[in-house]
């Protein structure tokens, strides 16, 4: 699909869809001029009342006299942000069925950032994954998506497209890399994908096996992986975009790509979800994509710990003490909360970095999920100002995130008779918990954990990768990016809700300008090949 900007008279433009947008009843400019060229019969379209006012509703006209366009799609849209993009991609999913091109004339916002949420909108609606069936989806699709703009807004615009479009791409590698079956998204897939990033975008990249990490003293980690016989992968990727000297931001990613519960076994039903419990990883690896494209001036690292979860005569036993890397002894008392005994040794191991911020990712408790459900993500943080940062960022991004407390008291809740501390704290706060094992490891530096466990997939119906939190740790990246440009601390953000704003404006263009190409041809298609190679191509990857 190719997305482009472009400055033209929308009753003139030739494509299979002209979407004009309606703001709380009244038509645009645009839509103003396509409905004088028709004869007046968008306004005595929505005189009969047929268009919704509810964002995303949409009304579909066929042949318009003296419209260029094949069809003509009204579409609801509100003053927020969120109702912008609603509409959005109602009119991609719209569109989508006609195929061809779809060519949007949206008002009444900012020009980049429209142009940026329409290309992530036409990346998220029309994302398909068809990479294990063996009869592909055939239906062309969208071929082209065109904002048009005014003259005097085409060039914004167009970066604003690239970065719609470099953010989108990644979305859906994050989508693809969660949807993949743990046959073929393993620890050695994850680590091939870092690697393809590397090479596509001038990365450093390592990848640690079970000698390496075992040499490091990480044997909470290594005991997780003993039961499995695929072979663990600790991955590190570097984008050096900032000065030389600069600490990096470093994102920490779970990734056990298949969670059985290990010998604390998880009830059959809904299993096959536990495929999605390397989301934290997915995200980190599909965001580093995003830092790729977008050449962020920003030294940003990736520590992703990976491997599966599973019962043998050789897994750990509930009772097993273990010896992390930063010398604590760990008694697993359920080998089922395994993420974090990943994550506390890739924790110890990001101190090397003297990072600037660690933001580690993981789709951790299911008591996140019952304290916040599938709409927003859990945030920790042990630096009140960065957890401010990533709130704002959320906000901003329209993939929100609430921050949890973390007292000393839940504290209480993690001791053992017979180890340092236990690897879980009962059911009470049992999302608090996990964080405050994590907090144990990252004293040595700014930290935050994003417990994605109620966002990183949906069940159901519409089963798959969301994605999520991919758009809020890249506008946390840009934000922080813009803000070194502008030699102002990123932290002084003050109140989340207020920050939200102009976080989101300071970003768009600084970041992005410095960044992309005017136009964005991307593959969306999943690349991996379902029978031959166990570990499958890397998915969404650009061409
Ligand atoms: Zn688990």
């Amino acid at each position: 699909m190719e997305i482009i900007a472009k400055a033209a008279s929308p009753e003139k433009h030739k494509a299979a869809v002209l979407a004009l947008s309606v703001t709380e009843g009244k038509l645009g400019a645009a839509a103003q001029l396509v409905d004088k060229a028709a004869g007046g019969h968008l306004s005595a379209i929505l005189k009969l009342g047929d268009l919704d006012a509810k964002s995303g509703s949409s009304v579909l006209l066929h042949k318009v006299a003296g419209v260029a366009a094949e069809r003509v799609l009204l579409v609801s849209t509100g003053k927020t942000d969120k109702e912008f993009r609603d509409a959005a991609r109602a009119a991609v999913r719209a569109a989508t069925a006609a195929g061809g091109e779809l060519a949007l004339a949206f008002e009444g916002r900012d020009a980049a950032w429209a142009a940026e949420e329409i290309a992530v909108a036409a990346f998220d609606a029309s994302y398909k994954f068809d990479a294990t069936k063996s009869k592909k989806d055939d239906k062309p699709g969208l071929k082209k998506v065109t904002v048009l703009v005014a003259k005097a807004d085409e060039a914004a615009a167009a970066v604003g497209v690239a970065a719609g479009a470099a953010l989108g791409s990644a979305i859906n590698l994050g989508k693809d890399l969660g949807n993949l079956p743990p046959n073929f998204c393993t620890p050695t897939h994850l680590a091939n994908t870092a690697k393809d990033i590397a090479k596509q975008f001038g990365m450093k990249v390592e990848v640690l096996e079970r000698a390496d990490v075992e040499k490091l003293g990480m044997g909470s980690f290594v005991s997780v992986a003993k039961g499995s016989t695929e072979p663990l992968k600790f991955i590190v990727l570097k984008h050096e975009g900032g000065k030389k000297g600069d600490k990096p931001v470093v994102l920490v990613g779970k990734g056990i790509t298949f969670d059985s519960g290990g010998i604390s076994l998880k009830p059959g039903e809904g299993m096959d979800e536990m495929k999605y419990d390397m989301m934290g990883a997915g995200s980190v690896i599909a965001t580093m994509h995003a830092v790729g494209a977008m050449k962020l001036p920003l030294n940003v690292y990736a520590v992703v710990a990976s491997c599966e979860n599973m019962p043998a005569g050789n897994a750990s036993k509930p009772g097993d003490v273990v010896t992390t890397m930063n010398g604590l002894t760990v008694e697993i008392l359920n080998t089922d909360a395994e993420g974090r005994l990943i994550l506390c040794d890739a924790l110890t191991y990001a101190e090397r970095f003297e990072p600037a911020a660690v933001v580690d990712v993981a789709t951790l408790t299911g008591a996140c999920v019952i304290a916040l459900g599938h709409h927003v993500t859990g945030l920790y943080a042990n630096k009140e100002e960065l957890g401010r940062e990533l709130v704002a960022a959320g906000e901003a991004a329209g993939d929100r995130a609430w921050q949890m407390p973390m007292f000393d008291e839940y504290q209480e809740q993690l001791k053992s008779n017979f180890a340092d501390l236990a690897n879980i704290g009962g059911r009470p706060g049992g999302s608090v918990t996990a964080a405050c094992f994590l907090s144990r490891f990252a004293k040595k530096y700014d930290w935050a954990h994003l417990d994605i466990a109620g966002t990183a997939w949906k069940s159901g119906a519409a089963k798959g990768a969301t994605g999520r939190p991919v758009p809020l740790l890249t506008q946390f990246l840009r934000a922080r990016a813009a803000a070194v440009a502008g030699s102002k601390p990123a932290a002084k953000v003050a109140p989340a809700k207020a920050a939200a704003k102009p976080v989101t404006k300071a970003v768009a263009k600084p970041a992005a300008k410095a960044a992309v190409k005017p136009v964005a041809k991307v593959e969306t298609k999943a690349a991996a090949k379902p029978a031959a190679k166990p570990a499958a191509k890397p998915a969404g990857k650009k061409k």
